[in-house]
Parts: C-alpha cells; sequence; structure tokens
C-alpha cells in the first residue's frame, strides 16, 4: 500500500473566486483525486489551517510520499513541522515540490540554497521538454508537454545541480528553465516539479497527471531508515588497546 499525503496552505484555494471556480475541491482535492487512480495507494490530505498544519507526527510516520503546495503563506508554517517533514525526508520519505513550493522553507532547507528565480504572470505558452525520455517520470508522455497558458519561471533557478534532470521548459516569452528535478537528500527521493499556478487549470491537464503519478511512484521509499543518528560502538574483535607507536 502505497500512502501519499497532499499538502496544500489552501489559502488561494478558500479565497480567490477563480481558483475556487477553477479548483472546487481545493488543488488538493483536484491532486489528491488523480493520485487515487493509482492502485494500492491511499491519498490523505493536509492543509495548513489543520492542527500542525494536518502533519502530526503519526501522519508523517504513515505517509511514503508528501507532495507540497505552497505560495502565499510560506512564512506561516511552522519550523517545528518544517524539520518533522525533513527529518521524514532524510529517512526515506518521497517528496514532490509543486510550483511555488520552490520558495517554502522545506524546499529551502532541504537545498541548502534560496530557491530564487525569475517569473512574470503573463499566460504565456509552456511547452515542457522531456530530456530524459527513458526515466520513470516520463513514462507514458510524448516529447512534450504543451500547456496552453502557465506563469513563466526563468532562469537562473538558484537550486544545487540536479542528479536526474527530466523537463526543462520553453515559455513563448523566451525565457527556458529546469522545470523537473530530481534529488536525493539522505535516503529520500525529492521531484521539484514546475507548473501548477493556482488560477490556471494545470492540475487537470492530462500529462500533468501522469507526471506526477509517476513520480508519486519513482519517489516512494524502497525502505525508511531509523538508524541515522550517531552510535557510539565497541570494537567486534578484540584489540590491543595499549599499542604504542615506540
Ligand atoms: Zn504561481
Amino acid at each position: 500500500m502505497l500512502k501519499i499525503t497532499v499538502w496544500n496552505e489552501n489559502v488561494h484555494d478558500r479565497k480567490d473566486k477563480k481558483v475556487m471556480e477553477i479548483y472546487p475541491k481545493g488543488m488538493h482535492g483536484a491532486i489528491s483525486d488523480f493520485l487515487s487512480e493509482l492502485p494500492d495507494t491511499e491519498v490523505k490530505i493536509a492543509t495548513l489551517d489543520m492542527p500542525e498544519h494536518g502533519l502530526t507526527q503519526e501522519v508523517v510516520d504513515n505517509t511514503d510520499v508528501m507532495l507540497w503546495w505552497g505560495h502565499t503563506a510560506h512564512g506561516q508554517v511552522a519550523d517545528e513541522i518544517v524539520q518533522r517533514v525533513y527529518d521524514a525526508c532524510i529517512r526515506g520519505m518521497g517528496l514532490i515540490f509543486l510550483h511555488s513550493g520552490h520558495d517554502s522553507k522545506i524546499f529551502k532547507k532541504l537545498m541548502g540554497t534560496t530557491g530564487s528565480l525569475s517569473w512574470r504572470e503573463m499566460g504565456e505558452n509552456e511547452r515542457l521538454w522531456v530530456v530524459s525520455p527513458g526515466h520513470p517520470i516520463a513514462k507514458g508522455l510524448g516529447e512534450c508537454i504543451d500547456l496552453e497558458h502557465e506563469e513563466t519561471y526563468g532562469e537562473f533557478f538558484d537550486i544545487p545541480e540536479p542528479d536526474e534532470l527530466v523537463f526543462i521548459s520553453w515559455f513563448k516569452g523566451g525565457d527556458v528553465f529546469r522545470s523537473g528535478c530530481c534529488f536525493k537528500r539522505g535516503y529520500g527521493r525529492i521531484f521539484y516539479f514546475r507548473p501548477g499556478h493556482e488560477t490556471l487549470p494545470t492540475y487537470h491537464h492530462p500529462d500533468v497527471q501522469t507526471v506526477l503519478r509517476n513520480a508519486a511512484l519513482w519517489a516512494a521509499p524502497s525502505t525508511k531508515v531509523d538508524n541515522v543518528s550517531c552510535r557510539h560502538v565497541m570494537p567486534r574483535e578484540e584489540i590491543d588497546v595499549n599499542c604504542d607507536d615506540d
């Protein structure tokens, strides 16, 4: 059983009429619906306004893969919860960062960089080119994904060199962007996926849904590791403790 938790700050989704029209159940509702199509999978939702942002220790311990959508309320996420998610990730939990999640506390903590980029909101055409056709996250896609309108992100994107790069975006205004980036931190797999601006129906696009289903499978831990703290150990063989170099 693959256990997924979709986390959304759920702010635009409750206040912005346009977002409410496109995503009546919130972006987290739309995302959890198409992830639930994966076989043998349980999808749960967590939002900022829940106690402990919906990410209690019990919830995090029972999550194999977490998706993270945040934008306007990054600063409201408690440092204690960020540390909890971080600890889970380096012990093996998968994390998928969506769109403006590049500026979240947890993304920047895991990357060790500012996550900054250039942007504009002009509804340009975005074309995501598959640059790793054999990658599990690109399974079932053509050579590119065409999104009629999206917010534009441009380089330079301040991230560490990705371990694997799956998509590069082109925008009609001329910008390019590394929009599908894989990282490993500790035992956890991390995927950053660029599109997903709240006022556009990006999460209803079938190719975007395919990418995120694939990414959930890719990020799922093969094992979770508890024993990563420092340990004082005794020698396994008898040794001469009085060794003298003279
Ligand atoms: Zn946006």
